[in-house]
């Protein structure tokens, strides 16, 4: 969505918006700056814990600047409680694309969106991304300390709650051992993180929310091995419990996952599992040979 070293250029410039978003995901919206949503006049409420159900109904979209490509047409899906599925496809697909429209960073132009059976736009947006937890790619990191970074996740947590979810995502040795431990500066003038580590203090950040959905969309950059390895824990762990909308890149997501859902030029062509995609779909065979090998890093295909 947003180059890293724009963010991080904004976030320095920004301090207000950044104390006043209170979450990455915040500051992400405001940045991408969509004139494109309305929230609703009487917004309903959510109970407290949702269940986390989704539901697509006859979805078309096409952003705003490419009003006659559809980056997504004709997408019906529901998505239980607790389910997690994988989003594959080829580059362009229209995989980040429906997160975004789960986001609410867009209105579809055609079809609708549910939570629990209601429609998003009758949700006021916060309330929403509230029970969305989202992992980019990019993590972005504010200036500020450790501790502050995890805490955008939930402002009023105590110190001692943030010290569990960095144990949690596997970023608490790597945190011990900077500096000023939790107190050292990152971002914009601070520390600068490894990929990984940047990873798994988003991830930190999404325990620490606690959101009964999960969005994750897969680094596609190659982690070193260990990286790779204290990522996916973390991120397993995060997934445990939530329904989770993956976009995956990586073999054990494919594997681990209910559901399989291929994407193509903005239309879902097939789903199931792995194995039996591999039978049933030859698109999927091509990706799978392509991307999901056990060995090499997987990369998005170009
Ligand atoms: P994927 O995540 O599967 O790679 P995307 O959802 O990012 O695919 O993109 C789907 C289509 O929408 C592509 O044709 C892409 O070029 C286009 N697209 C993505 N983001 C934007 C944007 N901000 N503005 C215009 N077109 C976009
Ligand atoms: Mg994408």
């Amino acid at each position: 969505v947003l180059a890293a070293g724009g963010v991080a250029a904004l976030a320095e410039v920004a301090g207000d918006v950044q104390r006043a978003a209170g979450a990455a995901e915040r500051l992400l919206e405001l940045l991408d700056a969509r004139p494109t949503i309305t929230a609703p006049s009487a917004p309903q409420t959510l109970p407290g814990r949702i269940e986390g159900a989704i539901g697509i109904h006859g979805v078309r979209f096409a952003y705003p600047n490419r009003p006659d490509t559809p980056a997504l047409d004709g997408i019906d899906l529901q998505i239980r409680p607790g389910e997690r599925v994988a989003l594959v496809g080829p580059s362009g697909a229209g995989k980040s694309t429906l997160l975004h429209l789960l986001l609410r960073f867009y209105d579809p132009q055609s079809g609708y969106l549910t939570l629990d059976g209601i429609d998003l736009r009758g949700l006021d947006p916060h309330t929403l991304r509230t029970q969305l937890g989202l992992v980019s790619q990019e993590p972005v990191l504010f200036s500020g300390s450790a501790a502050d970074n995890i805490r955008y996740g939930n402002p009023e947590a105590s110190l001692q709650q943030v010290r569990e979810a960095a144990r949690d995502a596997n970023a608490l040795s790597f945190i011990e051992a900077l500096p000023h431990g939790f107190e050292t500066p990152l971002g914009p003038g601070g520390l600068q993180l490894s990929g990984g580590q940047r990873q798994r203090l988003a991830i930190a950040r999404a325990l620490l929310r606690d959101p009964r959905v999960l969005l994750l969309d897969e680094a596609t950059s190659a982690l070193d091995a260990e990286s790779e390895r204290v990522v996916q824990e973390a991120l397993d762990r995060l997934m445990q419990g939530r329904t989770s909308l993956v976009i995956a890149h990586r073999l054990a997501t494919v594997v681990a996952a209910d559901r399989l859902l291929v994407f193509d030029q903005g239309r879902l062509i097939a789903s199931g599992s792995h194995a039996s995609l591999l039978e049933s779909s030859a698109l999927y065979r091509q990706l799978a040979s392509l991307q999901f090998s056990a060995t090499a890093p997987i990369r998005e295909t170009k």
